[in-house]
C-alpha cells in the first residue's frame, strides 16, 4: 500500500534516507514515518568531510541536513545507531539489530555505499584510515597535521580532495595511484595533468604506475606504504580512497534483483516488488537520457531519487529527469561536472587550462554527453541544459570562448 497514510520504513539515515523522510511530510504524508540509521547522529552531508570540514572551516553543527529536533517535531521516528539485519518481504517486516522487527507498507532502502578495504598485508594497522562517515572524518583530522606524513591510496575525487585538505593542515602528502595517471577512470588526460599540475604547485607528491602490496607498521600503527617495486614510504597516516561498493546485502539477501546496487525503475522502485524502493548511492537506476542503468554516488543523484520514491509513495506525478551532476572542491578550484563521458568520441577544451578557468565537453557524434568546469559556472549551467536537450551541437562555436556559452545553447537550440 502507498498514499499519505502508509506505514513508510526507511533503512538508512544519510542524505537520501533523511532527504525522503522530510520531502514525504512536505507532500503531505500523515501516516507514519520510522527511519533506522546504523549511525549515532541524525543525516549528515558528507561533501564536506573531505573539504571544508577537515580543514577546519565548517563545524559538526552546519553538516547537519535537519536541525535535530525536526525529527521528532514531523514526527518521524529516527531510530539512530540501530542496524537493520534482515527484510521479511513476505511479511513486509524489517528485523532490528536491537531485536525489534518494524513492519511497513512501504520500504526505502538508503543504504548508502561503503569505502573498499585493500585485501593486503597490514591492513588493519591503526592509523589506516578511510573517508566515509563523520567519525571517518573525526580520526582522519586527528591524524593530519604540521609535519605529519600523510600517504593517500587512490587518486580519485576523494583523494585529490583530501591530499588537498592535508596541504591546507601543513601535513605532507604524497598520492599513490595505480594507474598512469590521476582520475583515469573518471577524467580525461587534459583533466588530469591540470589537476596533477596544480596538486604538484601546492607541494603534493605524486607516485604514479604503482602497486601498493602492503603495509608496515611498529607496535600495532601504521609507518609505511610497501610498494610492490620494493621500496618503502614512510608515512604516519595513510588514507584509502579506492572507491566504495553499494549496500545492497539486506536487498540480495531478501531476493531483489541487484546489478552492484538494487536495481529500480524510474520511480526508484524495486523492479522486484513493489513496495519496496531504493535510492541514492546503493541504487542502480535507469538515466534515460543515455539509454542505460548506472549506480550514481553523488548529492543531487541522491535528492532526485528521494524526490522520486516520494513522488511514487504519495501519488504524485513523477518528477521530471534531471541531468546527473556533482562537484568538486580543492585549493580554489571549484570543478562542477555534468553528465557522464559514455562513449564519447571527442573532446572540445573550452579557455584556457593555464588560467585555472576553463572547461572540457565530451561528445559522442554532435551530442554532448558531459561536460566538466573547471571556476566555469556558464559552462556547467548551459551543458546541463544541452546535456538534457539532447540537440545537436556546433563544435566550432562550443570551443570559442568569445561566443557566450547562452549564444552557443541558443544556437544548438535553433537547430
Ligand atoms: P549515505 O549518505 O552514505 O547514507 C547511507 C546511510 O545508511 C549511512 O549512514 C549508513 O551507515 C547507513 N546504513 C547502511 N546500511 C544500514 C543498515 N543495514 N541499517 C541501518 N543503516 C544503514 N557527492 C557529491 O555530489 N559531491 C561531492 O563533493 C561529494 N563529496 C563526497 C565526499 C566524501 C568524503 C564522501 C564520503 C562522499 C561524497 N559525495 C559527494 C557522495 C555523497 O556524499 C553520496 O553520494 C551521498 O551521501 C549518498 O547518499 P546516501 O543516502 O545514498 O548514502
Amino acid at each position: 500500500m502507498s498514499g499519505a497514510n502508509a506505514h513508510v520504513v526507511i533503512v538508512g539515515a544519510g542524505h537520501a534516507g533523511g532527504t525522503v523522510a522530510a520531502l514525504l511530510r512536505q507532500y503531505g504524508h500523515d501516516g507514519p514515518i520510522t527511519m533506522v540509521g546504523d549511525e549515532p547522529i541524525p543525516p549528515y552531508q558528507r561533501p564536506p568531510l573531505s573539504k571544508a570540514w577537515l580543514k577546519g572551516e565548517a563545524d559538526a553543527d552546519s553538516l547537519a541536513l535537519k536541525p535535530a529536533e525536526f525529527y521528532a517535531e514531523a514526527s518521524i521516528d529516527f531510530r539512530p545507531g540501530v542496524t537493520a539485519t534482515a527484510l521479511n518481504r513476505g511479511e513486509k517486516t524489517v528485523a532490528l539489530s536491537d531485536g525489534s522487527s518494524v513492519s511497513y507498507d512501504a520500504l526505502v532502502l538508503a543504504t548508502g555505499a561503503r569505502a573498499i578495504a585493500l585485501p593486503i598485508a597490514g591492513a588493519d594497522l591503526s592509523g589506516i584510515l578511510f573517508l566515509r562517515t563523520a567519525a571517518d572524518a573525526e580520526a582522519l583530522k586527528a591524524a593530519v597535521g604540521p609535519g605529519k606524513r600523510l600517504a593517500v591510496v587512490g587518486g580519485g575525487y576523494i583523494g585529490l580532495e583530501v591530499a588537498a585538505s592535508g596541504r591546507a593542515l601543513g601535513a605532507e602528502v604524497v598520492v599513490l595511484e595505480r594507474e598512469s595517471r590521476i582520475l583515469a577512470r573518471v577524467a580525461c588526460q587534459a583533466l588530469s595533468d591540470f589537476f596533477q599540475g596544480y596538486h604538484e604547485t601546492h607541494g603534493v607528491r605524486f607516485e604514479l604506475g604503482c602497486s601498493v602490496v602492503g603495509f608496515e607498521g611498529r607496535d600495532g600503527r601504521v609507518t609505511g606504504v610497501k610498494l610492490e617495486d620494493g621500496r618503502i614510504l614512510d608515512c604516519d597516516a595513510v588514507v584509502v580512497g579506492v572507491g566504495a561498493t553499494p549496500n545492497d546485502e539486506l536487498a540480495r539477501d531478501a531476493g531483489l534483483d541487484c546489478a552492484r546496487g538494487v536495481v529500480v525503475d524510474l520511480d526508484a522502485r524495486s523492479v522486484s516488488d513493489p513496495n519496496v524502493f531504493a535510492i541514492g548511492d546503493v541504487a542502480h537506476r535507469p538515466m534515460p537520457i543515455y539509454d542505460r542503468m548506472f549506480r550514481m554516488e553523488s548529492v543531487p543523484n541522491a535528492l532526485e531519487q528521494a524526490k522520486q520514491a516520494a513522488s511514487a509513495i504519495m501519488g504524485r506525478p513523477r518528477p521530471s529527469g534531471e541531468c546527473p551532476w556533482q562537484w568538486s572542491d580543492q585549493y580554489d578550484l571549484k570543478l562542477q561536472i555534468a553528465g557522464y563521458a559514455f562513449d564519447v568520441d571527442e573532446i572540445v577544451i573550452r579557455g584556457d587550462p593555464a588560467s585555472g578557468k576553463f572547461a572540457v565537453f565530451h561528445l559522442k557524434g554532435d551530442q554532448l554527453q558531459s561536460v566538466e568546469a573547471i571556476n566555469a559556472p556558464p559552462e556547467f549551467m548551459m551543458g546541463k541544459q544541452l546535456i538534457l536537450n539532447r540537440k545537436p551541437i556546433d563544435k566550432a562555436r562550443l570551443a570559442d570562448p568569445s561566443v557566450s556559452m547562452k549564444e552557443v545553447a541558443a544556437q544548438t537550440a535553433a537547430h
